[in-house]
This record gives structure tokens, C-alpha cells and sequence, in this order.
């Protein structure tokens, strides 16, 4: 089996909330197999850079056997000069071609991909409700309302839990509460004032209180905070049982990330803009983390987002992939999760609830009460929908 083509698409959803633009590819096969992989830009700026860096990465696979996955992922981390120093651009493209190639390689020996990692660890996996923050609208809704007063926050969460999840996930610092919109990063570094910390902790207190004592609250701070905010939040927030606190501090400094550790009470967790096992290894030395996010379109594909999940399994840190994608990572996310001895809770973020993403794929994979099953189909089970391909902008490598 040759590889013989690329396509590149850019996904269009109906609806784009901020810049939820999902990049996809598709590598094409002699033998009419074929197997998508995503980048996991979608959600910053950067989007069409990694669009771009998959049609630069594509020649080098072009022509090669996609059963060597493994000889070809070091091909575009070893040859290209960049690739051992990566950045979210570059491994997001590498992560869509190893999707890509492991999709290839579960249907030509038409299985699963988690048989290619080690088989089931577990049949269902829990998930939480994601980014509560944003709002849990109705399915079929084309725009969130943001959350602002603790009454929002316990009105919110009830919803999702009603819907059977026995976890959520809210950032309770980033809507300002004056505008009720998105505040800049600068509003949160530093030692935060008593207002507003203050109206943060009266947030997270509505939602506790909401939901009552058996449901788990997860803190995300999106590297909005920094060492000295961070740690105040934490110790504020910390009688509240939270069941790990996401990216306090700036996400790539172990130094900092260890400090507030130590200083705060609750379980640390980061990784979705850590890439590859040679950037995670810091912080799994010196324990600065106790769950690991890596994000499965970015950090450099399934099968090294498996042998991160391994190597933080020495050192007991458990894993919640991170996924704010297409279906198509969603997917291929599920496959690692059902494979590895350490996985803690799955992430279902707002985005993918919601039905102008769910139709940009060909399967409906949605959780049941909570909890999602891996798909059974060879490979990761899932591809891009007719519509998704009829309104998408696509280039083509050959
Ligand atoms: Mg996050």
C-alpha cells in the first residue's frame, strides 16, 4: 500500500463561534483506503498555519508504505529541522498525519485503533460537562450566552447534571462581571483584587452548593493566572472540593506550575499546549502535575499522545485528553482513552454538544448519560460528513 494524496480541508461549520474553524486532513491510499486525522487549531488563532504546514509535511509521506506509522513520525520530527522543536503549529500537522495513518492502519487490518494500542482497559468511559463558563445551551442551539452571576453558575450546572453528568468543568474567572463578556489575560496576573477575586469564589460557592456534595467541580483557569494569582484563587476556592485545578499558571514552565502545587490543596492538571514526551517529562519529574491533558490534535497524534499517557503512568499522573475539536479528534481521543491503564475522565466540551459541530461528522458519537463508548468501526470509527465536505475549502497534495 502507497500513499498517493493529501487533501486539506477547512472545515466551515454553520455556525463559528469565535474562531472554531476545525482543520482536517485526508491521506489517500493506492488501494482506495483512506484516513482522516485533525490539527487542533481550531480554537485560537493559527488555524490556517497548521492548514499550510500539513500540505509542507504532506510530500514527505507521499509514496510511502502508511503501515510504517511509527518510522514516519520520526521522519517528520527528525528530517525537517523544526520538527524536534515542534511549537503548537508544526505538531498539530503531524498529529493530523499520525491520526490519519492510524485510521489507515485499523481499517487495512479492519480493526479498532484501540486494538492497535493494547485493546479495551474499560468499556465506557465517564465524561464531564465542559466549559460551563460559555453556557450548556439546548443541542441544536446556534449561540451560548455567556455566564456572569453565581446564579448563572448554579443555573448552569444544574442543567448539565440533569443531563446525567456527574462532573463539570467551569472557568469561573474569565467573564468579567461588568460586561459580561471575555476578559482580557491582563485582568487576572498579578495579586488579583479583593473584588474580584471575591465575586470568583462567590461563583464557585453558587455551583457547589447547586449541585450539592457528589458531584465533581473541575477549575479551569486557562493559563489566565499566573503563579501569584493562581495560588491565591486556589487557597480561596479550595474548601469547595475541587477535583483538580487546570492550568493555573503560565502552561510550559514546570518551576512555577511545582511552586503553586505545593502552595494549593488540590490536584494539578496541564498539558494541552504541551507537546510530544520530551516537553511533559519536566513536569512529570518533579510532580508539578497530577493529571496530564495532552490535547490528541496537538501534541503529536495517537500514538504518541499513548506513550505520553505511558509515561505519565510511572509516574502516577493520570489523564484527561484534551479535545475541543471536530468529531474527527473526538474520535480518535476515545480510542486512547479506552486503551491506557490511567485514564481519569473524558472531556466533552460545550463545542461538542453542540449540533453545527456534531453534523461535520458521518457518526453521531454522543454520550450516553454521561458516560461514551469507543466506536467499533476499523480504524477511529469516524470521518467527515457530506455536508461537512460539500461546504469545507480543500487543498490537494499529490
Ligand atoms: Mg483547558
Amino acid at each position: 500500500m502507497k500513499i498517493t494524496s493529501v487533501d486539506v480541508f477547512a472545515l466551515k461549520p454553520r455556525y463559528v463561534p469565535q474562531a472554531m474553524r476545525g482543520v482536517v486532513c485526508r491521506i489517500n491510499t493506492d488501494c482506495g483506503i483512506y484516513g482522516y486525522g485533525e490539527a487542533a487549531l481550531s480554537y485560537g488563532k493559527g488555524s490556517m498555519a497548521g492548514f499550510h504546514m500539513i500540505k509542507e509535511l504532506a510530500p514527505l509521506i507521499i509514496g510511502q508504505d502508511p503501515m510504517r506509522n511509527e518510522f514516519l513520525w520520526e521522519r517528520m520530527f527528525k528530517d525537517t529541522f523544526w520538527g524536534v522543536s515542534g511549537g503548537a503549529v508544526f505538531y498539530s500537522a503531524m498529529s493530523a498525519i499520525d491520526i490519519a495513518l492510524m485510521d489507515i492502519k485499523g481499517k487495512a487490518l479492519n480493526v479498532p485503533c484501540y486494538q492497535l494500542l493494547g485493546g479495551k482497559q474499560r468499556d465506557k468511559m465517564r465524561a464531564y460537562a465542559s466549559q460551563l463558563q460559555l453556557d450548556w445551551p439546548d443541542d441544536d442551539a446556534c449561540g451560548f450566552r455567556m455566564q456572569v452571576t453565581p446564579e448563572d453558575y448554579a443555573r448552569v450546572s444544574l442543567k448539565a447534571v440533569s443531563e446525567g453528568y456527574t462532573a463539570i468543568k467551569i472557568d469561573f474567572l474569565c467573564i468579567n462581571p461588568d460586561t459580561g463578556t471575555v476578559r482580557p489575560q491582563s485582568e487576572t496576573l498579578g495579586i488579583m483584587d479583593k473584588r474580584q477575586l471575591d465575586y470568583a469564589v462567590a461563583r464557585v460557592k453558587a455551583t457547589r452548593e447547586a449541585v450539592g456534595p457528589n458531584i465533581d467541580i473541575i477549575v479551569e483557569n486557562h493559563s489566565n493566572t499566573d503563579a501569584i494569582s493562581g495560588t491565591q484563587f486556589g487557597r480561596a476556592i479550595q474548601e469547595y472540593g475541587i477535583y483538580y485545578y487546570e492550568e493555573p499558571t503560565y502552561p510550559l514552565n514546570p518551576m512555577t506550575t511545582k511552586n503553586l502545587a505545593r502552595k494549593v490543596n488540590i490536584p494539578i492538571a496541564n498539558g494541552e499546549r504541551i507537546y510530544t514526551r520530551w516537553l511533559y517529562l519536566p513536569f512529570l519529574i518533579d510532580d508539578s502535575i497530577q493529571v496530564i491533558q495532552p490535547e490528541i490534535a496537538n501534541c503529536g497524534g495517537i500514538t504518541e499522545c499513548k506513550k505520553i499517557c505511558d509515561l505519565a503512568h510511572i509516574f502516577d499522573a493520570s489523564v484527561q485528553i484534551h479535545i475541543c475539536g471536530s468529531p474527527i479528534s473526538l474520535a480518535a481521543a476515545l480510542h486512547v482513552e479506552a486503551a491506557i491503564p490511567n485514564f481519569l475522565i473524558h472531556e466533552h466540551h460545550v463545542i461538542n454538544k453542540m449540533n453545527f459541530i456534531r453534523e461535520l461528522g458521518k457518526y453521531d458519537i454522543y454520550p450516553e448519560n454521561g458516560y461514551f463508548t469507543v466506536p467499533e468501526r476499523p480504524g477511529i470509527g469516524q470521518e467527515l460528513s457530506d455536508y461537512a465536505l460539500q461546504t469545507s475549502y480543500c487543498e490537494t497534495v499529490k
